[in-house]
């Protein structure tokens, strides 16, 4: 019976010897939390009330580990039920249920890098998270490492960058698609650092509709 149990609700049954604690005594252990948190629920179904007391446990903070087992595994924390109850009258906007992405750690960006000490500007695309290839560039100014024009802007006019203030121009997922946009971006700069092989791959046929573009922008 126990057998069809395990192939009905698919998991596997290993056995350990009789009492063992170094290698069952934290499942124990974790056995009689769980069993102390039921009882504290009174005289209620314990089956209708384990779901709840389960995501409670999930949730709640683990001294060893620093963190919950649901930050584990969904790299956030999760919202239980009592955090949808407020005492104010709620707003009906759904967002406020999600955390914002901080600006700096968004992936798949086109971004700009701004000088401080004149107009120019620099602009990138990367898959990876913004402040990962912002602190690149960084790097490569500060080991010289690397030639590029923003190193080379840095060491030959001692001008500085506004690396606390990186905009992010367009999201695209798809490495062609951040490819294009990041070729337009490029183009509508008036003082743009980038080399003119960065906008070789651009055809023509775009020129007047730029043209257009840079003039809204002027304007
Ligand atoms: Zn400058």
């Amino acid at each position: 019976m126990f057998d069809a149990l395990t192939k009905l609700v698919s998991f596997k049954r290993c056995r350990t010897i009789a009492y063992h604690p170094e290698t069952n005594g934290i499942i124990k252990l974790w056995h009689r939390f769980l069993k102390i948190v039921l009882m504290c629920h009174g005289e209620a179904q314990q089956m209708d009330t384990l779901p709840i007391v389960l995501l409670g446990l999930r949730t709640c903070f683990t001294k060893d580990l620093c963190t919950s087992v649901a930050e584990l595994v969904y790299g956030t924390s999760l919202k239980i039920p009592c955090v949808f109850f407020f005492s104010e009258e709620m707003s009906s906007d759904p967002r406020i249920f999600i955390e914002p992405i901080p600006h700096d750690t968004k992936m798949n960006v086109i971004y700009k890098i701004k000088c401080n000490d004149c107009d120019a500007t620099y602009v990138g695309q990367t898959k990876r998270k913004l402040i990962t290839r912002v602190n690149e560039h960084r790097n490569h100014i500060r080991r010289n490492t690397s030639k590029s024009v923003i190193t080379d802007h840095r060491l030959d006019h001692n001008h500085e960058f506004d690396w606390n203030n990186v905009d992010i121009l367009d999201c695209k997922s798809f490495y062609h698609k951040r490819l294009i946009s990041e070729t337009l971006y490029i183009t509508t700069q008036s003082n743009g650092l980038n080399l003119k092989t960065d906008t070789d791959g651009l055809d023509r046929s775009y020129a007047d509709i730029l043209d257009k573009l840079i003039n809204i922008n002027l304007t």
